[in-house]
């Protein structure tokens, strides 16, 4: 069987991975970090950082507005920012949001004449280099290409995605999650394990991203099933040790979808989140249960689920009962916002890539069945 894979990034893993590769910050005069309001303080990272930057005698501007979800004119305004100061490369810090904003920014500060619309479309100039430090263990996008980016009054997500995007290192260390609350340290393991199960299915999957998925999503269910029977009042620093574990797994499953993209369960969860305000893993995650059975209707499908649930020695219907679970999302849609949302993502490329490709229809089906 042949295969191609491509993933540029560097991955330098370990305990103060930031200090002990000041090294690799070497990269100009002047760096832009982009984090989100207050997890890079929080975590210790923004401090890390600067301390290598002095080192190096090296300025450097904080862009510290990206907010959750982030918009492309959060965004262009960093690039603007970037180009204002001088920025000779960038250094994300934070969740996917932050990182995901970091590699629309570096677009933009190279592409300074493209209107924001235009980085979809536009013939790009490479992008300004980025480091990224994950503050989170969800989305992997420390190690992909894709920039999740919100379009400004419209509700809707669409991904960026340019060979320039690669952060040049993603520096790990599990450390900078000690700060991460319950609610999204559960919320992105599921993005995580979402990220490997939809990309497992992929008929785009190779040998190798599924060698990721299995990996990743060992790992990923191992901690949360670990933390479900902790209970929710459970101390999260006891978790501490298990945060290599999420770490090491999400960034496998980022390195999954790099080869693969996901599947349905992502375009139908970005309306529950920017519309209903649940995190991205979660509103993901809810969806497992109907994501299985679709696909099984599929000889190949029902065989890729059988194996990936097999390798982590459960039933589909376990796994899928225990994501859904997990995710413990309780909305209600009425029939004008399913119509809505429908609208919204029914163009999206995700539905392809799965052995069964859902119809409108089917997918009025599953919000009704979830949501009603
Ligand atoms: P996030 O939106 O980056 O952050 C969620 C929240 O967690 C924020 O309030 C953030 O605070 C806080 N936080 C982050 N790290 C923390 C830490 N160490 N300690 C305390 N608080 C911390 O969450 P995410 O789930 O990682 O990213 C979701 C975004 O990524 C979505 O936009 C999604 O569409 C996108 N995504 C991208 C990919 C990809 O492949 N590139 C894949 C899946 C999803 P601050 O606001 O202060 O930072
Ligand atoms: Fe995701």
């Amino acid at each position: 069987m042949s295969f191609n894979f491509y993933m540029p990034t560097q991955i330098i893993s370990g305990e103060n991975a930031v200090k002990a590769n000041a090294d690799k910050f070497a990269m100009g005069k002047h760096c832009l970090i982009v984090c989100g309001r207050s997890s890079a303080e929080k975590c210790g990272a923004l401090a890390d950082v600067k301390e290598v930057l002095d080192s190096h005698g090296i300025g450097c501007t904080v862009y510290n507005k990206i907010m959750e979800n982030p918009l492309m004119s959060t965004c262009y305004e960093g690039g603007k920012l970037a180009v204002s100061v001088g920025a000779d490369f960038i250094v994300a810090i934070g969740g996917g949001s932050p990182l995901d904003a970091a590699k629309a920014i570096a677009a933009y500060a190279a592409n300074p004449a493209i209107a924001p619309e235009e980085i979809y479309t536009a013939a790009l100039a490479p992008s300004l280099p980025i480091i990224a430090i994950p503050t989170t263990a969800g989305t992997g996008s420390e190690v992909n290409l894709y920039s999740v980016l919100t379009l400004d009054g419209k509700n809707v997500k669409k991904t960026f995605k340019s060979n320039y995007s690669y952060p040049r290192y993603a520096l790990l260390d599990a450390k900078y999650m000690y700060s991460l609350n319950r609610e999204y340290t559960v919320s992105t393991a599921l993005d995580a394990f979402c990220h490997c199960a939809e990309s497992y299915l992929s008929p785009k999957s190779t040998e190798h991203s599924r060698m990721y998925s299995v990996m990743g999503a060992k790992k990923l269910y191992a901690a949360l099933t670990e933390i479900a029977a902790a209970g929710a009042d459970a101390d999260m620093r006891s978790f501490d040790g298990l945060r290599w574990e999420l770490l090491t797994g999400s960034c496998a499953g980022g390195i999954a979808i790099n080869t693969t993209g996901t599947g349905f369960n992502h375009p139908l969860g970005y309306n529950i989140t920017l519309y209903k305000g649940i995190p991205h893993g979660r509103a993901c995650g809810v969806f497992m249960e109907e994501y299985f059975a679709y696909n099984a209707r599929k000889e190949e499908g029902a065989r890729l689920i059988a194996e990936f649930c097999a390798a982590l020695g459960k039933t589909p219907a376990e796994v899928a009962a225990d994501i859904v679970a997990w995710s413990d999302v309780n909305v209600k849609l009425t029939d004008e916002e399913i119509a809505l949302y429908i609208e919204n993502v029914k163009g999206a490329g995700n539905y392809a890539n799965a052995p069964y490709v859902i119809n409108v229809d089917e997918m009025k089906e599953i919000y009704e069945r979830l949501f009603k």
